[in-house]
């Protein structure tokens, strides 16, 4: 077996337990260098890397080797070699390792150059060809393709929200895509939020403001990924607002995507809301086994193999919570089946599957601190401010929901509930949890907010 089909595997798993952020700056640039007898080389392209790999992602990258190969993978070594592409080396420091920067997106290499067509951002494998429309998601394709016909004319911004690995960076970068085929000279830039973030925050530190400015007001199409990580960092909140205006003002195109609606989006200042709102705001939703089976028929095609009906049939009501998942789980059953030359069946498509991890309530994975760091994450606080004892609402409501969490979900005792929460009474935690419950039922908001925690909970969370 090929050890690049192998590490794409590995990274496939790797990529379900480990948040987008942390997946991108840890798993960039790795690669396997030799795989033999249960013992694996894995190249690195940096020393801070490697120990990090080493330190925290050790046991899981294990874990995953020896689901993939069912082998015993007993050793596991990390070589610094360093890549020519990547511009991070063994002498930067842990931030600037996890930082972009300007000069990167560019395309410069130590001073800012010209705005560089070569490095827009968009990955030419995302089109609208190979996006598969279900009732899920055929709102968002829709609007995706109107905006990339008439760039600016149609819905502007267009909004594109939905849960974890149900097509949205695809569907953005279908939009670059289409613009680049139908006029080259059209200026797109797609970035995630956290490099619009680094960009940011680079171009302050060092006085590039001009630089900046004329990046991403200079476009004709901007897409910016996962804007919910702009709740909670009000500079580039702001720098975003701005950006926005002026490209709006401009009919120039925007596009974001979030995991939840504006209106969930609570820390984000009302007047860049507004602006967000007042375009076109499409939601993509879990796919039907219909479009789960149709979604592996084309990823089948795009790698040029066949699979029974029976198996797909198989995946598709096995696996239902994500496409990302589901690509996964193909990309297990073809590794597999390429690496011990067998042929597949349901038999032996479930016993591959059956390691997977299941996104189920009664499988969690997950403990208090998790549960906790997870919240935290999600509205953007620190532990201390959540565990802490102010009442202000911005922290009360988010604690509220924690102790509703670890009832619901934990069936954690009121007291140890209590305990775990900064050492507060038990009747604390039943108010709170009674108060929560009642707002579920009675406020569409709260329930978003709280199956969205609970979905980056069960899937991230570990
Ligand atoms: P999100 O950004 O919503 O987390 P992605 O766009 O990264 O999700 O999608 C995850 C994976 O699933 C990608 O590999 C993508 O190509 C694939 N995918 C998602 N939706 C579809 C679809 N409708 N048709 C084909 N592939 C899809
Ligand atoms: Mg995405």
């Amino acid at each position: 077996m090929n050890t690049e089909q192998l590490w794409q595997a590995v990274l496939g798993e790797l990529e379900l337990l480990v948040s987008r952020a942390n997946f991108s700056t840890w798993f960039k640039d790795t690669s396997i260098a030799s795989y033999e007898e249960g013992k694996v080389v894995i190249r690195v392209p940096n020393a801070f890397t490697q120990a990090w790999l080493e330190k925290k992602y050790h046991p899981a990258i294990i874990k995953a080797l020896s689901n993939i190969t069912r082998e015993v993978v007993k050793d596991v070594i990390y070589k610094v070699e360093v890549v020519r592409t990547s511009m991070h080396a063994a002498a930067h420091t842990p931030n600037t390792v996890a930082l972009p920067t300007m000069s990167q997106l560019v395309g410069g290499s130590s001073s800012h150059q010209q705005f560089d067509t070569q490095s827009n951002g968009i990955n030419r494998k995302y089109t609208f060809d190979a996006f598969i429309v279900g009732k899920g998601n055929e709102l968002a394709h829709a609007a995706a393709l109107a905006v990339a016909s008439a760039p600016g004319k149609t819905y502007n911004p267009l909004f594109i929200y939905g849960g974890v690995g149900l097509g949205k960076t695809h569907l953005m970068h279908a939009v670059g895509n289409k613009i680049n085929e139908q006029s080259p000279n059209t200026r797109i830039l797609y970035v995630t939020c956290e490099r619009f973030t680094n960009d940011y925050i680079h171009a302050v530190r060092s006085g590039h403001g001009k630089e900046f400015n004329d990046l991403y007001r200079g476009v004709d199409v901007l897409v910016v990924d996962d804007i919910q990580f702009l709740t909670g960092k009000e500079g580039t909140q702001d720098a975003f607002f701005h950006t926005f205006n002026e490209l709006h003002q401009q009919n120039k195109q925007v596009v974001v995507s979030s995991d939840r609606p504006p209106k969930s989006l609570a820390s984000l200042e009302q007047r860049l809301l507004s602006r967000l709102e007042c375009g076109m705001i499409a939601d993509i939703s879990q796919p039907d086994l219909e479009t789960r089976m149709a979604i592996l028929e084309s990823k089948c095609q795009e790698r040029d193999v066949v699979l029974d009906h029976n198996i797909l049939e198989f995946v598709a009501e096995t696996v239902q919570s994500n496409i990302r998942e589901l690509e996964g789980a193909l990309n297990r059953i073809l590794a597999h089946r390429d690496l011990h030359h067998i042929d597949l069946s349901v038999e032996v498509v479930r016993s591959v599957l059956s390691t997977v991890r299941q996104v189920q309530p009664q499988q969690r994975s997950f403990n208090i601190r998790s549960l906790i760091s997870t919240v935290a994450g999600y509205y953007d606080l620190t532990l201390d401010d959540l565990l802490g004892k102010s009442r202000m609402k911005r922290l009360a409501v988010p604690r509220q929901i924690m102790m509703y969490l670890m009832r619901s979900e934990m069936k954690s005792s009121f007291p140890t509930i209590g305990q775990e929460v900064g050492g507060r009474d038990h009747t604390t935690a039943i108010h709170a949890y009674e108060k929560i419950s009642r707002e579920v039922q009675e406020n569409e908001k709260m329930r978003t907010d709280i199956e969205l925690i609970k979905q980056r909970l069960y899937t991230f969370a570990v």
